[in-house]
Formats: C-alpha cells, sequence, structure tokens
C-alpha cells in the first residue's frame, strides 16, 4: 500500500507539473495571438482616422501595408459615392457602421484567410488577413513541428489549426486529457483560443514510480528481518535465562533442604552446650547433668554429619561407589581430548599428549572421564585469555610417589594468588555466567577414588598445572 500510494503520489505530481507548463504554454500562445489580432483594429482604426489625402503618388499610402504587415494580404478602400466589390464586404460594413467597431467578412478558416472591414465617414476600409502569415514563431513557446500540444483557433464551427501536435488527440486513448479555451482579446475577431494535450499511460514517470516501489520493498525488508534477528535474540536469550533460573532452582533447592536438615541437630547442639557451659559454672558444678547435655550434644552433631555424608554420597552418586576397577588412564584422556576436539580446533589448540605411553589406574572410568573433560574444558577455557600464537595444552602421564599422575598444563593467564586456595570451594568462579562446581565436583570425585586433585601454577612461563592424583591399579590401596 506505501508502493501504491507513493506511486500514485509521484504520477500525480508529474501530471500536475505536466499540466502546469501546458496551462503557461497556453496563456503565452493566448497572448501572443491576441496581440497581433489586436493590431488589426488599430490599423483599421488608423486609416479612418486619417483618411484618403489629395490625390498623387502619395494618395494610396495604405497599398503600403502589406509590405509592412506580411499578415496582410491586402487592403481595400470604398471612397463616398462608390460600391465594395464583393457584397459581402458591403454587408460587414453595415454591420461594422450599427456595432461602431470592425466586422468580419468572408471568414474562411480552413484556408485562414478572413477580412476585416471598418465603416467610417468618408471612406471605409477592408483588411484581407493570412492566418497562417499571422502567428509569430519567433516567440513561440513550443517546438510548432514536434510539441504534443494542438493549438488552434475557431469560431462559428470553423477551424483553423496553428499547431498540429499529436495524433493522440485524434484517436481517443486512455490517459488524461488538458484542455485551454480564451477568447484572443479583440471584440471584433472573436476567435477561440484552444489548446489540448494529451497524455498518455507511458508518459508517467514509471522509473521513478518502480524505483520508490523497490525501495520501500526493500525497507520494509530489511526492518522485518531486523525484527526477526531481534526477535530470535529475545528468544535465545529467554531460553538462556531459563535454563539458568532451572540450574538455580535445584541449586537452591538443595541448599535448602540441607539447611533445613541440617538446623535442627545444630540448634540442638547449641542449646546443649550452653546448658553444659551452664551447669559446670554451678557450685558445685552438676557434673553427671553436664554429662548428660554433652552426650546429647555429641549425638547430635554426629546426625548432622551423617546429614552432610548422607548428601555428599548422593552427589557422588551411591550407585557407582563401587565401580572402582582398573582403568586405561591414556585411553580415557585419548577419549576426552576426542570428545573436545572441535572445541580445541575452534580456539586453535593443538594438545600434547606426554609421558608414560601406557598407565592403568584404579578407578571409576564415569568418574575419571568427567575430571579429565572438565580438567581440559578448564585449560582451554584459561586459553582464551591470552593470544592464539601462544596457547599450549599439555597432558603428561606418569607415577609419582606410588600414584598414578596425570598433569594438565596450560599456558594461559595461570590462577592469580588469592584465587589458588578457593579453587575447589563450590560456587567459587571468576568466569562471568560459570557455577565454580566442576572443580569442587572433581576434587570430591577424585577423593572418593581414593585419589587428589591439587592445582598450581606453572613453574616455567605461564599458566596453571592442575594434578590428579589416582592408585595405581593391582597397587597398594
Ligand atoms: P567454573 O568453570 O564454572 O568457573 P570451576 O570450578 O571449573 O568453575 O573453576 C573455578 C575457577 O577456577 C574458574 O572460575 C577459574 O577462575 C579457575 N580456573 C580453573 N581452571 C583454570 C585454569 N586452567 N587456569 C586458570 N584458572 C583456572
Amino acid at each position: 500500500m506505501l508502493s501504491l500510494a507513493g506511486a500514485v503520489l509521484l504520477a500525480r505530481q508529474s501530471l500536475d507539473e505536466q499540466r502546469a507548463l501546458f496551462e503557461t504554454d497556453a496563456r503565452i500562445v493566448h497572448r501572443l495571438l491576441s496581440q497581433q489580432v489586436v493590431q488589426h483594429d488599430a490599423i483599421l482604426a488608423t486609416l479612418a482616422l486619417l483618411q484618403p489625402g489629395a490625390e498623387g503618388p502619395t494618395a494610396s499610402p495604405e497599398q503600403r501595408l502589406p509590405a509592412l504587415y506580411p499578415q496582410i494580404l491586402a487592403v481595400q478602400r470604398r471612397d463616398p459615392g462608390q460600391r465594395w466589390p464583393d457584397p459581402a464586404l458591403a454587408d460587414a460594413e453595415a454591420a461594422s457602421r450599427q456595432a461602431k467597431r470592425a466586422a468580419l467578412a468572408s471568414l474562411d478558416l480552413r484556408t485562414g484567410r478572413y477580412q476585416l472591414v471598418l465603416a467610417a465617414q468618408p471612406t471605409s476600409y477592408a483588411l484581407t488577413i493570412d492566418l497562417r502569415a499571422m502567428v509569430p514563431w519567433a516567440e513561440w513557446p513550443m517546438q510548432p513541428q514536434t510539441s504534443p500540444v494542438r493549438v488552434a483557433l475557431e469560431h462559428a464551427g470553423q477551424r483553423y489549426l496553428v499547431q498540429p501536435g499529436s495524433v493522440a488527440l485524434d484517436t481517443p486513448r486512455p490517459g488524461w486529457r488538458f484542455e485551454f479555451h480564451k477568447l484572443v482579446a479583440a471584440e471584433s475577431q472573436p476567435f477561440d483560443v484552444v489548446a489540448t494535450h494529451a497524455v498518455g499511460w507511458g508518459q508517467l514517470p514509471w522509473g521513478r514510480m518502480l524505483a520508490w516501489g523497490l525501495g520501500v520493498a526493500a525497507l520494509l525488508a530489511a526492518l522485518r528481518h531486523l525484527q526477526r534477528q531481534r526477535t530470535a535474540r529475545r528468544r535465545a536469550e529467554e531460553l538462556l535465562r531459563l535454563g539458568q533460573v532451572a540450574r538455580l532452582n535445584t541449586l537452591g533447592e538443595l541448599a535448602a533442604g540441607m539447611a533445613h536438615e541440617l538446623n535442627q541437630p545444630l540448634t540442638a547442639v547449641l542449646a546443649n552446650t550452653q546448658a553444659a557451659q551452664r551447669l559446670l559454672d554451678d557450685d558445685p558444678p552438676e557434673l553427671a547433668t553436664a554429662r548428660g547435655a554433652m552426650a546429647q550434644a555429641a549425638a547430635q552433631a554426629r546426625r548432622a554429619a551423617e546429614v552432610v555424608g548422607r548428601l555428599r554420597r548422593a552427589i557422588e552418586r551411591p550407585d557407582r561407589g563401587d565401580q572402582q576397577q582398573a582403568v586405561d588412564a591414556v585411553a580415557a584422556v585419548r577419549r576426552a581430548l576426542d570428545l573436545l576436539e572441535p572445541e580445541c580446533q575452534r580456539r586453535g589448540v593443538a594438545p600434547q599428549l606426554a609421558g608414560a605411553p601406557a598407565l592403568t589406574v584404579q578407578a571409576d572410568p564415569v568418574a575419571l572421564d568427567q575430571i579429565v573433560h572438565n580438567l581440559i574444558l578448564n585449560a582451554l577455557q584459561a586459553l582464551e585469555q591470552v593470544p592464539a600464537a601462544q596457547r599450549r595444552l599439555t597432558l603428561t602421564l606418569g607415577t609419582v610417589d606410588g600414584l598414578g599422575e596425570l598433569a594438565v598444563a596450560d599456558s594461559g593467564p595461570g590462577i592469580p594468588a588469592e584465587v589458588l586456595p578457593r579453587l575447589f570451594e563450590p560456587f567459587f568462579s571468576t568466569r562471568e555466567g560459570g557455577l565454580g562446581l566442576g572443580l569442587s565436583l572433581c576434587e570430591t570425585l577424585a577423593a572418593g577414588m581414593g585419589g587428589s586433585l591439587t592445582a598450581a601454577n606453572a613453574t616455567q612461563g605461564s599458566g596453571a598445572v592442575f594434578r590428579l592424583r589416582l592408585p595405581l591399579a593391582g597397587g597398594p590401596a
């Protein structure tokens, strides 16, 4: 609709411009023709005023007029006592005398000729005028041969074509037709100046209209695209937020449950120890009752420990608790690297595997996979903070102090001194959007398998080293 409205507006504007141009030209034409026609009245009036002089070579000065005015073909006069050679002139003279102004005679607009008679005393005059010579082409506002505008002089059902105009005027075609009608400014020669201009559909500014339509379409398409993009982004953000909320909800529930379960035994421990304190302060101290209160406190503390233990076992997946078995650590590392290959490639990191070609440890294979996966992913995230050319990731397998060891070393920024002691705390994270549960879980899992997980900064160059130690298969527990 916008395209259409704009196109219609452009077409209307163009038509208005063409109409304005046409009307200006038509007015100029009317003025020029009026000026010419008015001259005839003035000439006749002058002749009537001067009247013929004495006989002699200058007796008929009016005969010199055709030389001065090309449109005047002949000048005739009727002296007193004479008759006009043409009765039409006599009729015109009578009409002129009555109207007190010049009168038309033998009008033939097809040939463009007419006569103009002014009755005067004693001599009357008649001019024979040729319209073809009257048009002042030098001042004409249009190209008479090529202009599409038709100009004609009309009177009493006759028409003299001044300018032919385009053929479209003869064969009515769909489009617009501009017309201009005005009588020339001489009462004696009441010719109607009629200008006509036909504008067809083909003359509308199609190029501009099309450009406008395409422009609007392109703009709307761009806006729509932008809106779609915005909607997609909003949806993605919403999904992410929902995911985070869901995760946090679970964690929140866990924390609330834990607080609820721990609150009761801890309150009891507090009450019992305070009571025992008071009993011991008594003089003499009531030792037996105090001992009872302390025993109660100890029992409640054990209950609290049980709650924590239960929770820990739940996190460690009690169903996998006895899944310890001999596991090929090299294969576990290769598996993790394989899984994370796209991540490595995306960051331009080529991981190096070094150390012992074979290492078998006593471990829960799923837990081991999880730890290795986590350590590599953390290293990759740390490597993002240094330029691509400096990114190194080395995984070294070996045996240290009778334990199997996997060292994951990266060339990232390393671990700041203030972060190092808190690294394995649950919910400790320096990453935006990080949950801070990865390392704490890994440490718990490693400890669950009788091993350990430690972190340090590289001794040479920058970066961090995480060491996972696990009992060797078949070795001492
Ligand atoms: P998260 O990855 O969600 O932050 P983690 O427990 O995996 O949780 O990591 C805790 C924090 O330990 C990280 O936010 C980061 O500051 C630090 N960290 C872990 N691995 C590395 C490493 N390879 N280099 C430097 N800092 C690390």
